[in-house]
């Protein structure tokens, strides 16, 4: 089905915007205004199948029922109280996680980022009243992406993220990903003067860093050291959790399970929430310790249930994990055909990379350009690969618009 013209054309003034709004972001050029499932409109009236998402953010994709009666019915009851409060929505919430295996106890937020701060003040805490380390530090992997405050900034191994912000906050160090040698030498480089390290944060798949899968016997050697040494073992799920690796969890994918758990993007289906969740016998915090104005209001949870309920009745995990098949296979197919241009397609679900090959002459940005102008948004996930994070609900023959577009963008 082509992208069908939207009989709502409105005028937006992308220069007053650039005025107005600070640049971040280098944003395309084109305002979207309208959704519903897998597409959206343009303010010019174009349509775009969404293989964004929001950046892998908008689960059921847009205007879906469950969400918007959700949504409307909580907003028309109670939106907003604050933490003084027992909310029965986050409750629930909570509730629907733990009884799923992301932990015992959970803390919500508003965003990734924050998510990996409680966990990354959580692990301090660990540290310093558990283990007895004077000065706990973390250690995260190189070409991770953990969010843009100071403490997730840090915990980020990418220099473009850091550049400028400096001094940034002690105590992170960052290792090769899926290299268990180098991880132990860091380890005992680190130990070398006294014990230090609390944490091991670690995305079972890089997203940011190009959709790279973690090696699951890499993950069992990290799993089995954190268990020997007493060291927290911090899954960021930010990207991958909630049904889009195929599995309600990333690491099911990898058979290791974490003691701290960190989601966001998906959870609530595009409302901002995150959550930090972890084993009862890593819960250090306390009354004071840790909190968030808006985290965990009626609103989001009420959203995040929705969204998860329709999940398990829609039976979306199965379709993320079908529909993901049905897109790497695609790709693939095109892969042979284009000699040189496209280096791997990989990823788990609906969270698929494809890495540019040596001919392929065009960054990633610059496809995802082209693929917009053809009627299909995507993302880079870095300078050489193409991202596609479809919502859940996307169907097969959504799936196939997209691959035949990506032919003609990438031949
Ligand atoms: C997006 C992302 C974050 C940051 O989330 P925000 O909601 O933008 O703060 C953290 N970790 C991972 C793995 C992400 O993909």
């Amino acid at each position: 089905m082509a992208p069908r013209p939207s009989s709502e054309s409105l005028d937006f003034d992308f220069a007053a915007f650039d005025r107005d709004v600070m640049a971040t972001y280098a944003r395309s050029p084109i305002a979207l205004v309208r959704g519903a499932g897998c597409r959206v409109w343009d303010s010019a009236g174009r349509g775009y199948l969404d293989f964004a998402a929001g950046i892998a953010t908008c689960t059921l994709g847009h205007a879906h029922p469950a969400l918007i009666e959700a949504v409307t019915r909580q907003i028309g009851r109670l939106h907003h109280v604050s933490n003084l409060y027992y909310i029965p929505e986050q409750g629930a919430l909570a509730a629907w996680l733990t009884a799923r295996g992301a932990g015992e106890r959970a803390f919500f937020c508003n965003s990734g980022a924050e998510a990996n701060e409680a966990a990354i003040k959580l692990a301090r805490k660990y540290g310093r009243t558990r283990l007895g380390i004077a000065r706990p530090a973390v250690i995260s992997a190189l070409a991770s992406f953990h969010g843009r405050t100071l403490a997730a900034v840090t915990a980020t191994g990418q220099p473009r993220y850091q550049q400028d912000f400096a001094p940034l906050v002690p105590g992170f160090h960052h290792v090769p990903f899926n290299d268990f040698p180098a991880l132990v030498a860091a380890i005992a480089t680190l130990d070398r003067d006294e014990r230090t390290v609390a944490a091991i944060l670690l995305e079972p798949l890089q997203g940011e860093g190009g959709i790279r899968p973690g090696d699951p016997t890499y993950f069992a050697q990290v799993r089995a050291l954190c268990d020997e040494r007493g060291i927290l073992l911090m899954f960021d799920e930010v990207q991958v959790g909630v049904g889009r690796s195929g599995t309600l969890w990333g690491h099911e994918q990898l058979g290791v399970k974490p003691d701290v758990l960190t989601l966001a993007k998906g959870l609530a289906g595009g409302l901002p929430i995150g959550a930090m969740l972890c084993r009862r016998s890593c819960d250090v915090f306390g009354p004071g310790d840790h909190g968030s104005t808006f985290g965990g209001n009626p609103l989001v949870c009420a959203a995040a249930l929705a969204v998860l309920q329709t999940l398990e009745q829609d039976a979306l995990i199965a379709n993320a994990r079908d529909r993901g098949e049905q897109l790497r296979a695609g790709l693939r197919g095109l892969a042979a055909g284009l000699h040189g241009k496209i280096a791997e397609v990989r990823g788990w679900g609906l969270i698929v990379g494809v890495e540019l090959g040596a001919d392929q002459p065009r960054s990633a940005a610059e496809l995802a350009r082209a693929a917009q102008l053809e009627g299909l948004l995507t993302v880079p996930a870095g300078p050489r690969v193409l991202r596609l994070v479809p919502p859940l609900i996307v169907s097969a023959a959504e799936v196939d618009e997209a691959v035949a577009i990506l032919a003609r963008v990438l031949g």
